[in-house]
């Protein structure tokens, strides 16, 4: 399924001056390093890449690379020609690996969570173990008034 099924969607919600700049570009077909050099307007560069182009590719889901179509089947089968690509971790910021991804994310947030409970203040950690809420209880909001786009809370000792 191709992903660019979505676009006319995407398309619509653009600026007007982000279509008049993209009519403006002359853009490479995607396909050049696989042989094609026919250079587009971006207008005509969906139908010819997915359609009239001499080197049909098609993005590859597990390694994010362009494979030819009549490759396709060949990436998939024979090992080593396509790679994963690692995922970024947002929490360690380490790239790993996909298939190990998921163990390493659950390991990562398990720590990271022991690491802060470790740094965090004891009257924190009262308050979790209390299951307060995060607001300090006796202030409470009576009134908001917004003075040139500032918000300004008035805050009342309960
Ligand atoms: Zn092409
Ligand atoms: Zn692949
Ligand atoms: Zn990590």
């Amino acid at each position: 399924m191709s992903p660019f099924r979505c676009q006319p969607f995407e398309d619509r919600r653009r600026p007007p001056y982000v279509h008049s700049l993209l009519s403006r570009l002359h853009i490479h077909c995607r396909n050049s390093s696989f042989g094609c050099s026919q250079i587009l307007s971006y207008g005509q560069l969906e139908h010819h890449e997915n359609i009239e182009c001499k080197y049909l590719t098609q993005r590859c889901s597990e390694c994010e690379k362009l494979v030819l179509v009549s490759n396709f089947d060949e990436h998939q089968q024979v090992p080593g020609l396509c790679v994963p690509s690692p995922i970024k971790c947002t929490i360690c910021q380490n790239c790993i690996e996909k298939s190990l991804f998921r163990e390493h994310f659950h390991e990562c947030c398990q720590k990271r969570i022991t690491e802060l409970i470790q740094r965090a203040s004891p009257q924190t950690l009262q308050t979790i173990t209390n299951s307060q809420p995060m607001q300090p209880k006796y202030y409470s909001i009576i009134r908001t008034t917004t003075t040139n786009g500032k918000i300004t809370n008035k805050f009342k000792r309960s």
